[in-house]
């Protein structure tokens, strides 16, 4: 079972519940889906089923499809929230790092085409990969984030080039579905999602651009 770690391997003293992710939030990722730029946050959520460390590489579903990888800036959310936020979002906010939306993207497309929901497609068991986390005390929220697979650069955006600003998303997220102390929020994917095969070797890496700090996650796609 998934249990959130921080950097140094201690456990987070947090339960691992669910992950609450944004759709859209890049305006070249949504070009390049074909799909419209939102006027309000698109969210869906991923149940605890579907949480694992990216330590324990990527187990992908095989015979659903094409499973498109998507790099993502997370954080880790410390304190419960119901309903609009009093005072600042960012207080709640934990930890940082780096996860994978991992999702079916061809049966993501049939649902969608059927007006039907994507749980199949974006919330199947191991969809939502995780890091080791950032204490937020060790990092500022100017951010580049990137992921080579096999080497090769594949996406790459900054927390600039987000549409909604992770204080938004929080106080979004709060007012939809409640945030609870060991929720994660994933804030959306740049252009450059693609297809996973076996064995890719990935790399996501993470810049704190105002401290001038890096940090890497490694993960391969198990065969
Ligand atoms: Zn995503």
């Amino acid at each position: 079972m998934y249990e959130h770690t921080w950097q140094n391997g201690d456990k987070v003293a947090l339960p691992a519940t669910k992950a609450i992710c944004v759709g859209r939030n890049y305006q070249a990722h949504a070009a390049e889906l074909n799909n419209p730029v939102p006027e309000q946050p698109v969210l869906f959520i991923k149940p605890d089923t579907s949480l694992r460390a990216l330590a324990n590489n990527i187990h992908r579903p095989t015979q659903r499809g094409s499973c498109h990888y998507e790099v993502e800036l997370a954080v880790l959310i410390g304190q419960s929230s119901s309903g609009p936020i009093s005072g600042d979002p960012m207080a709640l906010v934990a930890g940082y790092g780096l996860a994978l939306d991992l999702t079916l993207r061809d049966l993501q497309k049939q649902l969608q085409q059927a007006g039907k929901p994507w749980e199949r497609a974006k919330a199947f068991a191991g969809s939502c990969l995780l890091p080791s986390w950032i204490p937020a005390a060790e990092i500022s929220d100017s951010l580049q984030l990137s992921l080579q697979i096999n080497g090769e650069l594949r996406q790459q955006a900054t927390t600039a080039d987000m549409i909604f600003a992770l204080p938004q998303l929080l106080e979004e997220a709060s007012q939809a579905f409640d945030l609870r102390a060991g929720d994660v929020l994933l804030t959306g994917t740049p252009a450059g999602v693609g297809a996973l095969a076996d064995n890719d070797e990935l790399q996501l890496s993470l810049v704190d651009i105002a401290q001038n700090k890096s940090w890497q996650w490694h993960t391969r796609v198990a065969k």
